[in-house]
């Protein structure tokens, strides 16, 4: 009530004795705030310098014949690099969005097997001919929640999929449901991750491979944004994967967000 935050954990002593402990976590509460905050103005600071960057290039991308070799080669660089950071400020905006639990988009009932083939379409210049993707998706699967979190997420895992399959292979997509949850689930058969890294994966900027996000064009934190709209649905990630050989991704839901009958999905405009 007065702004003081309170950590309790009860253990059990010994057959009827119970110990409470209780942290004092203001401070760490206001710190953790003070980051929040942070990120989410230096974020939205930064957009406004890189337009005005992104726009001077597109101006000297069309004069490039005329430019010396070296030159050209320095302005398709920098038109990659102010991609890559302008992907980056997206990212961090989502995810402060996200934290602070603002401005939240409503609720609603979605079509799920529509959501996942506007994301088809949208990650399509990124498959490669040895690439086969598959949607095993009913057309009466319906989803409670935020469309744009939900394609957020949902589409973080099949970029990752596609990312992290270099050289091609299949790519499924499938949801099952019965009375107790809706499984939503990504599986690939990439490079695979080493299991003891796998509780780290969603941690902020968490990579297994540093070198390799210059290559991939990937943030670091595409799956910090999956466990945190996973969290606002009341859902887990379960991850399972195995070095070479691929992974699943699967994010479970509650019966209570999913439905397979005909109710018709609401226009989703992005
Ligand atoms: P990134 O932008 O680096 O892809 P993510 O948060 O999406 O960041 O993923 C974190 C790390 O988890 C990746 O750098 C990669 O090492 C690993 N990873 C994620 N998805 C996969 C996958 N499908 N196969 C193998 N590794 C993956």
């Amino acid at each position: 009530k007065n702004g003081v935050y309170l950590e309790i954990q009860t253990t059990l002593y010994d057959k009827n004795d119970h110990l409470i402990f209780i942290r004092d976590i203001t401070r760490l509460h206001l710190l953790e705030q003070m980051r929040k905050d942070f990120v989410a103005n230096a974020s939205h600071e930064l957009k406004t310098p890189l337009t005005v960057i992104k726009g001077y290039l597109e101006t000297l991308d069309m004069f490039k014949d005329s430019l010396p070799k070296s030159m050209q080669k320095g302005i398709v660089n920098m038109s990659e690099q102010s991609d890559r950071m302008e992907h980056l400020i997206e990212d961090l905006l989502l995810l402060s969005r996200l934290e602070s639990n603002d401005k939240r988009e409503e609720n609603q009932w979605h079509n799920l097997l529509g959501m996942m083939e506007a994301i088809a379409s949208a990650t399509s210049p990124m498959l490669t001919e040895t690439h086969h993707l598959s949607l095993a998706i009913p057309e009466n699967a319906r989803l409670y929640g935020s469309y744009k979190e939900l394609y957020s997420a949902f589409s973080n895992l099949i970029v990752n999929a596609i990312k992290y399959s270099p050289d091609g292979g299949n790519i499924n997509v499938s949801w099952e449901s019965d009375e107790v949850s809706g499984v939503f689930s990504v599986t690939d058969s990439g490079i695979g991750v080493d299991p003891q890294y796998i509780p780290r994966l969603t941690e902020r900027f968490f990579r297994v491979d540093k070198g390799r996000g210059s290559k991939t064009g990937g943030t670091g934190l595409g799956l910090a944004i999956v466990r945190h709209v996973l969290l606002h649905h009341d859902a887990k990630l379960h991850i399972q994967s195995q070095l070479s050989q691929g992974s699943t991704f699967s994010c479970h839901f509650p019966a209570s967000r999913t439905r397979t009958d005909n109710i018709p999905a609401q226009p989703v405009e992005l």
